[in-house]
């Protein structure tokens, strides 16, 4: 279990530092399985993916919002 290399730099940690997104998607996938992460894989791969799309692939509308 370690920090995401993404981190940094990744959506998730802004609206979770807003308050806008659950704590559980950082401890379960940015500090946790990382590599389980859509958001990982899609960056690995070099596919465009949306701000808004969560870890496991969904994409919360109400986070489009506030980008
Ligand atoms: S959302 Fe995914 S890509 Fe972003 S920091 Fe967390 S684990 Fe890494």
């Amino acid at each position: 279990m370690t920090t995401c290399k993404w981190f940094a730099v990744c959506p998730m940690r802004r609206y979770y530092e807003q308050g806008k997104l659950d704590q559980k998607w950082i401890e379960n996938y940015c500090k946790g399985d990382n590599q389980n992460c859509q958001r990982y894989q899609m960056e690995e791969n070099g596919e465009p993916h949306p701000d808004y799309m969560l870890p496991d692939g969904s994409l919360d509308e109400s986070l489009k919002k506030n980008i």
